[in-house]
């Protein structure tokens, strides 16, 4: 992260990445690009940023984006249209399935990346106008259970606390989160606690992640048995009098029933450790503990809510706070850790397919009270359908018109394969997006519309604790993208519904939001911010981050919810809940393992932001599948080699990593590859897309699974200016890298075939310099074109396939001189100095070797002295406990 120049000012935004909803401040470089610094005044990182947000300015880049309206061709090709035509295609394509089908036959698919107002019209458009409440989210994937557990909990989709409770909390408990590298600011936050106030930290996942480091217990839970532990929990606090009777009596129902359901399912510690494979030890010791510590925090995430029992889990866990009365106070408090930058702003406006809009839903009173507000002449009447079921309904061929927003299902939903196919039946296949190809485009869309993309948008977020921020344009949009708003206002006016959505400015739009949520309200609804429905255009796009509610009464912002009661059901109290047992997924013979994906440190979502940075590409550049070392024995895999995962639902090719943290019976792969950054790494083709009955959240993390070895006859890495494409059959996983593109790949081919591909790609004018082995299958190749470095491919036998690290160093440079060019096919460095290896620290490009040599050379014995030494880990944190790891690997005891 470079610093900022003092004069002028830069501009405060908002990180487009995590929930977190981190502070930016972004100065415009002059040349289409921008320096990024963390903002030191947001209060949701107080002037950190993790290595995704600190990477950003590598991200601005136009190259691959869709800069003008496009419509494919018969032949399948892509031309480029006018504004006006694709408009009044959409609205016309809309208008005809709706006048033959109705409107239960289109569908909007939007995002967690889309900003408020954009969110707004959307929904607005679909549930008011259309009829239809067929308008749902990829934030279904991330936190739709805790949505579900907070409404049947709370009465209203409401989180309670603040993040100053995790500065506060003297106990925080982390169920189903990888925080270190989910929610990186924050898990700082909470190692920062624990270092200055002693706040002790339970880690409760099946897989031992980088989280569990810092954690002073680890429970290795089994999966899908979270709903045990805290009726286990539930029953403890019960028996040893640990519940704040005064609060149950006062403020919440059915307390009796959870309990004796809690009972039933994990009446005792002994109990509890069988049904959730853990030591009754680490069970006492952790309902001691909870027991006992008035200021607990339990934060969770996507190990709770992707899951078939997810609102369960989540309601098992509110139950425990809602039983000792720890809610809504400093320091305490269940937590929903959300995901995705702008999930909380999409639930605020409704789009989500069972919301209405403003935290209403589909009474007949909130129709009624939504319709006057909007002048709408056909509110929906009822839920529409949920993500999976949504694109189960185009598999069928009932949806038959859909337009998404901002994101990419043909990677991201579960049987993404199939789904993929479905959407070549759409008749009508709408796409707005930033960049011209993904898996999604591919599908067969016919329309394409570009919008602005982060630094070019304007409008507003909302983070986990329900902090609203401006995300603030730096930038002009490119060729003729448009924001996403705007768009949608376009196609409404093209199909006749020009009053409701003449805005003038984005702010326009924010301000009729925010009277949609006071209107009528009088605090009968939590999501409030009435208080700004008159805000004047200057001061909206000076708005300070602010914490909802902001009611028009004059009370500018509750940082809390529900310490003295006040929930949002018809009584105004909490209700507990009696979960079902847990039903964890079993594996069968045909499927022995349980396959976990999940995210990794550097990459967010699908790639197509985080993969054009070539410091966020080193960390982790293949897709990989999480083995644990005994299981990899036993079928016969080996570290660094190759595995067939597969599943019910579909196949991959992955890297195979042996990996402690891994419980035997399972496996853990990433999310983040596509068909367009791998051949074989689309892991949602392996989801089974079996859902949650109240969330409809997919059950992501338990697919029964098998795994195979995988042998290729090469191994190794292509450096090239241009994009080249490897031979069919060949596994790839694409990198960006500086001045070019970075393949490494592994294929059954002789490295004679593989000279033969690269002369192809560099072209006859390249002067070849090489070096073949073809007894050992070795070959080192360079194409230099007036003294420039072309690409170069590096072969080798796959038990021993050739290192980048010095080579891409070299590819990076400008210009190349004599001696390194001589040393070029080494595989070396000039100066003689060794490979740095696989970087461990993003921010300041630190690799492993390079820690490994300062530990020895210079004595270091912990990762603060590696920090001394090297920076590594001394601006975000997040590779702290990787540091920590390769110390105590290094170091005896
Ligand atoms: S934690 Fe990282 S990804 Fe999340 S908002 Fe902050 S900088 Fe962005």
């Amino acid at each position: 992260m470079n610093a900022l120049p003092q004069h002028p000012p830069a501009i405060r935004t908002t990180c487009p990445y995590c929930g977190v909803g981190c502070g930016v401040l972004a100065k415009p470089d002059g040349r289409g690009g921008a320096v990024i610094a963390a903002d030191p005044a947001h209060p949701a990182n107080l002037g950190r940023l993790c290595s995704k947000g600190s990477a950003l300015g590598d991200t601005l880049s136009l190259e691959g984006r869709l800069l003008h309206p496009m419509r494919q061709q018969a032949d399948g090709t892509l031309a480029r249209i006018a504004w006006d035509t694709a408009l009044k295609s959409v609205a016309r394509g809309f208008q005809q399935v709706i006048a033959r089908d109705g409107p239960g036959a289109v569908a909007f698919y939007l995002s967690g990346q889309l900003l408020t107002e954009d969110y707004y019209v959307a929904n607005k458009l679909m549930k008011g106008f259309i009829g239809s409440a067929n308008v749902d989210t990829n934030s279904r994937l991330c936190m739709a259970s805790s949505v579900a557990g907070h409404r049947r909990a709370f009465g209203a989709d409401t989180v309670p606390g603040t993040y100053e409770d995790i500065d506060g909390a003297d106990l925080i408990v982390l169920v189903g989160s990888n925080a270190a590298w989910c929610h990186p600011v924050l898990y700082q936050r909470m190692v920062a606690n624990k270092r200055a106030r002693g706040a002790r930290i339970v880690v409760i996942d099946p897989r031992r992640t980088a989280t569990a480091d810092e954690s002073d217990l680890f429970l290795a839970i089994a999966p899908g048995t979270d709903t045990a532990l805290f009726c286990g929990l539930l029953c403890d606090l019960a028996r040893h009098g640990a519940h704040d009777l005064a609060y149950i009596n006062s403020h919440t129902r059915d307390f009796a029933q959870a309990l004796a359901r809690a009972t039933e399912i994990a009446g005792t510690p002994a109990a509890t450790a069988k049904a959730t494979g853990l030591a009754v030890e680490d069970v006492e010791t952790f309902f001691a503990w909870f027991r006992t510590t008035p200021r607990v925090l339990t934060g969770f995430s996507q190990g709770v809510n992707q899951s078939a029992q997810g609102t369960d889990k989540v309601n098992a866990i509110i139950n425990c706070h809602l039983a000792t009365g720890r809610i809504g106070k400093p320091g305490m408090g269940p937590f929903s850790l959300t995901g995705q930058p702008n999930a909380m702003g999409g639930r605020e406006v409704g789009g989500l397919a069972n919301q209405l809009a403003a935290h209403m839903n589909f009474t007949p009173a909130e129709i009624d009270r939504v319709g006057r507000f909007w002048a709408a002449p056909s509110v929906a009447t009822h839920e529409g359908l949920k993500a999976v079921a949504m694109f189960e309904a185009i598999e069928r061929g009932e949806i038959k018109a859909l337009w998404v927003m901002a994101t990419n299902p043909a990677v991201s939903l579960p049987r993404a394969g199939a789904m993929r196919d479905a959407l070549r039946r759409l008749e009508v296949f709408v796409v707005s997006e930033n960049v011209l190809s993904n898996d999604t485009v591919e599908a067969g869309a016919q329309i394409l519309l570009p919008a602005a993309a982060w630094g070019e948008k304007d409008g507003t977020v909302t983070n986990s604790e329900r902090r609203m921020s401006r995300q603030r344009p730096f930038l002009p949009p490119p060729g003729q993208a448009q924001p996403d708003w705007w768009i949608v206002c376009e196609v409404a006016k093209r199909m006749g519904f020009a009053a409701a959505f003449s805005y003038g400015s984005v702010a326009d739009v924010f301000r009729e939001h925010a009277a949609l949520s006071g209107f009528e309200n009088a605090g009968t609804r939590d999501f409030d911010i009435g208080g700004l429905a008159r805000i004047s255009d200057d001061a909206y796009h000076a708005l300070d981050p602010v914490q909802w509610p902001v009611r028009p009464d004059g009370v500018t912002s509750e940082a809390r919810f529900f310490a003295e009661g006040g929930f949002f059901t018809p009584d105004r109290k909490a209700r507990f809940v009696a979960p079902e047992p847990p039903q964890p997924t079993t594996p069968t013979d045909a499927f022995p393992f349980i396959l976990n994906t999940g995210r990794i440190r550097d990459q967010w979502h699908t790639m197509t932001r985080t993969g054009m940075s070539p410091r966020l590409g080193v960390h982790l550049p293949e897709p990989f599948v999480a083995v644990s070392p005994t299981d990899a024995s036993a079928a016969g895999l080996t570290d660094g080699g190759f595995a067939r995962v597969t599943t019910a639902h579909g196949a991959c090719v992955l890297k195979v990593s042996c990996n402690d943290g891994q419980s035997r019976g399972a496996l853990f792969a990433p999310i983040h590859w596509s068909g367009a950054t791998s051949s074989s790494g689309r892991i949602g083709a392996l989801v089974s897309p079996k859902t949650d009955p109240y969330s409809g959240q997919p059950d992501s993390k338990a697919t029964p699974a098998a795994i195979a070895p995988v042998t290729f006859a090469s191994r190794g890495f292509v450096l090239a200016r241009r994009k080249v494409t490897l031979p069919e059959g060949a596994w790839w996983a694409r990198v960006a890298v500086l001045g070019g593109h970075g393949l490494l790949f592994a294929a059954d081919l002789t490295v004679e075939a593989w000279r033969d591909c690269a002369v192809r790609w560099f072209g006859p004018r390249a002067e070849i310099a090489e070096y073949l082995d073809a007894g050992r299958g070795n070959l080192r190749l360079a194409a230099y074109v007036d003294g420039r470095l072309q690409g170069c491919i590096f072969v080798g036998p796959p038990d021993s396939a050739p290192q980048w690290d010095a080579v891409k160093a070299l590819f990076e440079a400008e210009a190349i001189a004599d001696g390194p060019r001589r040393t070029l096919l080494s595989g070396h460095s000039s100066d003689g100095i060794e490979d740095a290896g696989p970087v461990i620290c993003a921010c300041f490009g630190v690799g492993l070797n390079v820690i490994r040599r300062a530990i020895v050379s210079e004595a270091l014995t912990s990762a603060e002295d590696i920090g001394k030494a090297l920076r590594a880990g001394t601006n975000c944190g997040s590779c702290l406990p990787e540091l920590r790891k390769i110390v105590q690997a290094r170091v005896p005891a």
